[in-house]
């Protein structure tokens, strides 16, 4: 019996389902080949565990738990288009894509081309795409800063930015480029969309993007772990995990045993490498990070790229309630000097409420020695959390959130996009509702 890959869950029950499933199967079964033979255990083992379903919807998408597919759309698609798009889905959910903008006074249309461009940019590279065909005609950076109108092609337009002059750019650097060109590229856009004669997006006969970026469902410290474990599986298959670049970002997850305290060095690292990835697969010259156990050995050695002008930007919340101690304080502040010396960051005191206007700006590790004690009170989280993305250091973007506490607190909050590591004072204190536990005793 086989095993139905594509589920109908919404009952949309198109007459084909049997062959819409049939091409995610033979998809996945290409993506389950070796890396010279074109495929990519990674992906595969990433994406294969997931539901792909069904869904009312122009193209396609994932929230990091399911990846969602239009009916229309997967009918269109030749089984290496669908392994296209279900690669390109993935690195959306890997590298964290939709949540970086979230919090970040980015625009968000030119955000989602920037991506798209770097991802398809990735794919030509890794995969030897051809691009074109069912997935649309390719548009270049060029095309969209000259406002050039891609071509309708029986009644419709379907378009996919694709660019081989931008394989050394960062995402945030093609974002960069469309930015300073925002006001033209948003009238481009909009002249685009005045041409759909539908209004509605499933029969729409004007699609100029691959697929829909939706917001992610899976939190940062679980998504971590399932790259891992998705790594391990791809190993043990022993045909070459990932091609190329994309090991680099992926490299430093890779291994089950990393002291919890290094762990903190290690997202760093992910950030610095997924800032940089082209530039740096390119240029194999890299100075040395090593990793020490807790006896000092090196227990490691990681290679951070070149580029010295990535700055993590962390936020921690201090503890300040009554139960806390000044030894607690000082200790966790202590902790913070990794981060400083690497970073900036600010530093906000928090019982029951977060005091943002007796937060510290951190610049460099002199400035820990700043940081204000406020409070005193009882224990709860839930406004720190939710006001933070309304705070000014925050929209610029925030890479890590650390957290110092005893572990005794009041969180309702299940689950949040961005990296979040709780430094506990207490060990016999309960697990944290999300994010990564480290115990300082
Ligand atoms: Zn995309």
């Amino acid at each position: 019996m086989r095993i139905q890959r594509l589920t109908d869950p919404q009952g949309f029950s198109p007459p084909d389902i049997g062959l819409l499933s049939e091409k995610v199967s033979s998809a996945l079964t290409r993506l389950c080949k070796s890396v010279s033979a074109g495929g990519n255990p990674f992906i595969y083992c990433f994406s294969a565990v997931k539901p792909h379903v069904l869904e009312d919807m122009p193209t396609a998408g994932t929230d990091g738990k399911k990846y969602y597919w239009g009916s229309e759309f997967l009918r269109s698609l030749t089984p290496d288009e669908v392994l296209i798009v279900i690669c390109h889905e993935t690195y959306h959910v890997v590298l964290q894509h939709v949540d970086r903008v979230k919090y970040s006074a980015r625009d968000k249309d030119l955000w989602n081309v920037a991506c798209d461009f770097w991802i398809n940019g990735l794919l030509k590279k890794e995969h030897h795409v051809k691009f074109g065909g069912n997935l649309g005609t390719p548009i270049s950076i060029k095309d969209v800063l000259s406002g050039t109108m891609p071509p309708m092609v029986e009644g419709r337009l379907s378009g996919c930015f694709v660019d081989d002059t931008v394989l050394d750019k960062t995402v945030e650097q093609i974002y960069d480029i469309l930015d300073k060109n925002r006001d033209k590229i948003k009238k481009w856009m909009e002249s685009i969309r005045a041409l759909d004669n539908t209004g509605d997006s499933e029969s729409s006969n004007i699609q100029i993007t691959l697929d829909t970026h939706m917001d992610s469902k899976v939190d940062a410290t679980a998504l971590a772990e399932e790259i891992r474990t998705a790594l391990e599986a791809a190993k043990a298959m022993g045909i070459g995990k990932v091609p190329g670049g994309i090991e680099d970002i992926l490299g430093e997850l890779d291994n089950p045993t990393i002291p919890p305290s290094e762990w903190i060095k290690r997202v760093i690292f992910r950030k610095a490498t997924s800032q940089g990835l082209f530039n740096d697969y390119h240029r194999p010259r890299r100075r040395g990070f090593s990793i020490y156990d807790h006896q000092g050995n090196v227990e490691s050695q990681l290679f951070m790229p070149r580029r010295r002008g990535y700055k993590i930007r962390w936020v921690a919340m201090m503890d300040t309630s009554g139960s806390m101690t000044s030894d607690d304080m000082a200790y966790g502040i202590k902790e913070l000097k990794t981060l400083a010396s690497l970073g900036e960051g600010m530093i906000v005191p928090t019982d029951v409420i977060p005091y943002w206007d007796r937060s510290t700006r951190i610049e460099s590790v002199g400035d820990l020695s700043t940081t204000k004690v406020h409070g005193r009170g009882g224990t709860a989280f839930d406004r720190f959390f939710s006001e933070l993305p309304k705070q000014s250091f925050a929209r610029e973007g925030i890479d890590l959130i650390i957290a110092v506490t005893d572990g005794h607190f009041v969180l309702n909050q299940h689950s949040y996009p961005i990296d979040t590591v709780w430094i506990y004072t207490d060990n016999k204190a309960p697990n944290p509702p999300f994010g990564r536990r480290i115990n300082l005793k």
